[in-house]
């Protein structure tokens, strides 16, 4: 059962968050999970359609702006809103409501085998007309361009005259919050109505950003099944209104089918493109649309899925947010995935490192080709990092955006933003794993070389010598509780993984084709010289050890710092950012999220093992885990250093934080960093998978509630499945060649011939 999501909560609470974690989309649209009809009056609901990439331009407001500071920022757009579907019953119109009458059934479900939501109720109207009612949503992966909603009607006693109200309304609204930073403060008002009318069967509505300049629309059909039905259509300049009236003497099942397309995608004219979209999918019934999506979700979770044994709340947490993940990923150059995917309009639609550090490992080693696609748009935004460079006084290289949609800085608060150097060596991080795990040197030779190579001149710019170490002055590390700070550990650790792997780049390229090396050095300047440089930088990289501790200090003055005084911080003041100064905090030790923990993981030859142990413990004391990216982070990390039950503890956390709303801000839409932390929890945390130039490495363990739990990998064109249990390790190659693993630091081998089967030792979990 734990394909399926359900719900029969009708609280306003619970159905706020629930548009979050109803949410469909494709990567290219999102749909929030909301009611078609809506709710009562007075209650709160997010209504949201999103187009991934879509935006608009708006100005920032300072109140002193400095040098630098950046004047606009992106923020997405809240799309034209087709779900609207009203209903109204007999001659005396009652129109249906969850909030009126009596609900005798309510239950909503989300499909994740196959791909679509749905609400199943039977209500009993204020004077007692009693009908069945089904309400079917999909947002195809097979028709990024496609929302389609299906409505089954039954009469129980009743067969008399429906109304049925369907609307495609251009006159929408962002959310706003200026109570909570992760939430956008103004401009709700971004899309203005250019275009709307009825055309060949069909309600259009085109609308227009202001300054961004694009333009999105939204062509709807209806299909109605049965006879008897008289139907109209009519748009008053900002919204389509399609109305038709049947009796329910049968099973009557209609279908809106919306068709969404924009500037960015479909060129110039893409109420036009549009029309010509409908006319591809015409002919395919809703039904054959289900069945399309249940292929492509067999094919997604046949390397995609994770099994957990017996523990129902755990497998309908993980495959939830694995489900989520796929969702929300951009296939496009345009677009990418923002912090809460397509959900929810929280941190306004922003790309920021929780791709390359959280969400990216999944899909490469599940979904290598999305991968690719992820790690294309940060090709494409290039040019914009290296601008952004310019303005803060580098010469060479390229400096990626805190947060952005289409490429330029969007944060306005530096220190917790811009200053976050670390996202252009996480992004050159996720180039080398790519290359590590698909050995695709020619995507490196295309697009990776160039990606290293100038953010490899970034570190080059803003670190500098003294007493012979390279040191990396004034950046915010991951823990936005301490920012602008000299020698942040995890920065200084990924700086020194960029510039080594920007100079390995550059020989293996050469190696791999002389001629393409060559014309790359050329068109970058990039010189013998300069490579040396960073070869020189990397091996003399300043990276912080306290010896009375014996841990890594998250910074030159970390250390120094008065500990926060939690005993006396009451529960309701997290997160703390709601409640204290910046400049409190950051005059404590305490931290957000996971920083030095994340550096020990990711690099974890960098470092011995005592000192990664210790660092962990004494993280792990000071991290209220106020960002939704650290549980999982501190998971992996307890399995790594031996701590199981901690490991478990947190893996919890992370596996149903918004099934749950731990955070308490699911309805601004889910946490999709944190969703493919706990997909790392499982493989990289209890399994030990790691990544390296060595090849694939595992040290499987079980937590001590499990009975088993089974997931798989794709890794150089193999396709591994790894079981586990109590007793052993089950390790099958399922697609491609033979090949050399490190289980338990032992190379084995993988064959087609046979599994593999490791007993677990002692101390993971085994009985
Ligand atoms: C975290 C950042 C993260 C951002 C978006 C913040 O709360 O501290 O690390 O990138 O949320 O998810």
């Amino acid at each position: 059962m734990s394909w399926v999501l359900s719900s029969h909560k009708l609280s306003p609470e619970a159905l706020l968050n629930e548009e979050s974690i109803f949410a469909l989309a494709n990567g290219y649209l999102g749909v929030r999970g909301n009611f078609e009809e809506g709710y009562a009056a007075g209650m709160d609901s997010i209504r949201g359609t999103y187009l991934n990439a879509f935006h608009e331009v708006i100005r920032i407001p300072y109140g002193e702006k400095l040098f630098g500071f950046p004047d606009t920022q992106q923020k997405l757009v809240n799309g034209i809103d087709a779900q609207g579907i009203k209903l109204y019953f007999g001659e005396d119109a009652e129109e249906f409501s969850l909030f009126a009458g009596k609900v005798l059934f309510y239950e909503r479900r989300l499909h994740l085998d196959r791909g679509y939501a749905e609400r199943i109720v039977h209500w009993q109207s204020p004077s007692g007309k009693e009908i069945k009612l089904t309400f079917r949503r999909i947002v195809p992966f097979r028709f990024r361009e496609l929302f389609a909603i299906d409505v089954s009607l039954e009469g129980v006693n009743f067969t008399g005259p429906v109304k049925v109200v369907s609307t495609v309304n251009g006159d929408v609204r962002n959310y706003t919050n200026d109570k909570d930073p992760r939430v956008g403060s103004g401009h709700a008002k971004l899309l203005a109505v250019s275009k709307c009318g009825v055309k060949d069967g069909c309600g259009y509505v085109a609308d227009r950003t202001e300054v961004s300049g694009l333009t999105m629309s939204c062509v709807t059909r209806h299909d109605l099944s049965g006879v008897g039905q008289s139907v109209h259509m009519v748009h008053d300049g900002a919204k389509v209104v399609y109305e038709a009236v049947f009796p329910l003497t049968t099973k009557r099942r209609f279908t809106k089918w919306n068709v969404y397309t924009d500037t960015l995608r479909h060129g110039e004219s893409p109420l036009e493109q549009g029309f010509k979209l409908h006319e591809q999918i015409r002919g395919i019934g809703f039904d054959e649309l289900v069945e399309m999506q249940q292929e492509d979700l067999k094919r997604f979770w046949t390397s995609s899925d994770i099994v957990i044994e017996d523990d129902y709340a755990l497998q309908e947490g993980i495959r939830f947010n694995v489900y989520q993940l796929l969702q929300s990923a951009g296939r496009d150059e345009y677009s990418n995935i923002a912090a809460k995917g397509l959900t929810g309009e929280g941190y306004e639609g922003h790309y920021f490192w929780d791709t390359e550090i959280y969400m990216f490992p999944f899909f490469l080693m599940t979904q290598p080709d999305l991968a690719r696609q992820l790690l294309l748009y940060r090709y494409h935004i290039l040019d914009d990092a290296r601008a952004r460079a310019r303005e803060m006084g580098h010469s060479k290289g390229a400096l990626f955006p805190w947060r952005t949609i289409s490429g330029s800085e969007c944060s306005s608060f530096f220190p917790a933003g811009t200053a976050q150097y670390h996202i252009s060596a996480d992004i050159a991080y996720s180039y080398v794993q790519y290359v590590l795990a698909t050995e695709d040197t020619d995507f490196l030779l295309q697009y990776g070389a160039e990606v290293l190579f100038e953010t490899a001149r970034l570190w080059m710019e803003i670190g500098h010598y003294y007493k012979g170490a390279f040191h990396i002055d004034e950046v915010t590390g991951p823990d936005e509780y301490t920012c602008c700070v000299n020698n942040n550990y995890y920065t200084n650790a990924m700086a020194r993984h960029n510039l080594k792997w920007a100079a390995k780049t550059y020989d293996l390229i050469r190696r791999y084709d002389a001629a393409g090396w060559d014309a790359l050095c050329r068109r970058l300047g990039v010189s013998e010289e300069e490579v040396q440089g960073w070869k020189d930088a990397a091996a003399a990289m300043y990276l912080p050890y306290d010896e009375e501790l014996g841990i890594n200090p998250q910074d030159d003055t970390f250390l120094r710092k008065k500990k926060w005084d939690f005993e006396h911080t009451p529960r309701e003041n997290y997160p703390l950012l709601l409640h204290y100064h910046p400049l409190t905090i950051y005059r404590h030790q305490v931290c957000k999220q996971a920083d030095t923990v994340l550096a020990h993981f990711l690099l974890e030859d960098d470092q011995d093992m005592e000192t990664i142990r210790r660092s962990y413990d004494y993280y792990e004391s000071i991290t209220t885990h106020d960002s939704s990216l650290s549980t999982c982070i501190f998971s992996i990390m307890a399995s790594r250093v031996g701590y199981a039950d901690k490991a478990y503890r947190y893996f919890r956390e992370t596996a149903r934080l918004d099934l749950d709303n731990t955070h308490g801000n699911t309805k601004d839409g889910l946490h999709l960093a944190n969703m493919g932390g706990t997909w790392m929890a499982i493989v990289y945390g209890f399994a030990g998978v790691r990544l390296k130039e060595a090849g694939l490495f595992a040290a499987p363990a079980i937590p001590s509630g499990w009975k088993r739990y089974a997931f798989r990998i794709r890794y150089r064109g193999r396709l591994i499945g790894f079981d586990i249990d109590k007793k052993e390790a089950r390790i099958t190659l399922h697609e491609g060649e033979p090949l050399p693993i490190h289980v338990y630091g032992e190379q084995v081998k993988l064959s087609p011939e046979g599994v593999v089967r490791i007993p677990l030792p002692a101390g993971m979990g085994s009985e």
